[in-house]
């Protein structure tokens, strides 16, 4: 393993994204192995996990298969994953958290969905975590045009919690 990753590696461990990625592998009853400078959780189940994978720290959660039925589809995955693990230590750990929200919320109004013009899924690559970039909507100049984004963005996201919770008896 590269210098540099061992680094990343203390650096997630003692700024407690690491620690946090664990205690979720473990609550999500995941197979946890080492792969390349990363913890990978496979088979993971947690509620509101619906990604193809999830790194929190330097762990890479996988929700319900192994990272190989999840790379058949997603051939660069891992690689997409490892540099959320840089993004991890770059923002000091937890921070990310907030940071990452505002990026999916920022490119919900501009694109339409959580990734296309979110800052972290474009420097981790689009394509290598499998998502399809799509167009930025013009901006637009009226407020009631970006309240109405903002409240179908709010909307959306709550459909989605809704039926996280719906769909698992919550
Ligand atoms: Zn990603």
């Amino acid at each position: 393993m590269h210098a540099s990753r061992t680094i990343r590696n203390v650096a997630n461990a003692v700024n407690l994204s690491t620690p946090l990625g664990l205690t979720l592998a473990l609550a999500g009853h995941g197979r946890i192995r080492r792969l390349r400078g990363l913890w990978i959780a496979e088979r993971v189940r947690l509620p509101l996990l619906n990604a193809s994978a999830m790194t929190v720290g330097s762990v890479v959660l996988v929700p319900g298969r192994t990272l190989a039925e999840a790379e058949v589809g997603i051939p660069g995955l891992l690689a997409h994953e490892d540099e959320h693990a840089w993004q991890w230590a770059a923002c000091l750990g937890l921070p990310f958290l907030p940071l990452y929200f505002l990026a999916v919320g920022w490119s919900q109004l501009r694109c339409g969905d959580r990734a296309s013009a979110n800052a972290f899924e474009r420097q981790a690559g689009l394509a290598l975590g499998g998502y399809r970039e799509n167009p930025k909507r013009p901006l637009g100049s009226s407020p009631q045009l970006w309240r109405r984004r903002a409240e179908r963005a709010a909307c959306r996201c709550v459909r989605i919690l809704r039926k996280r919770f719906t769909s698992r008896g919550l």
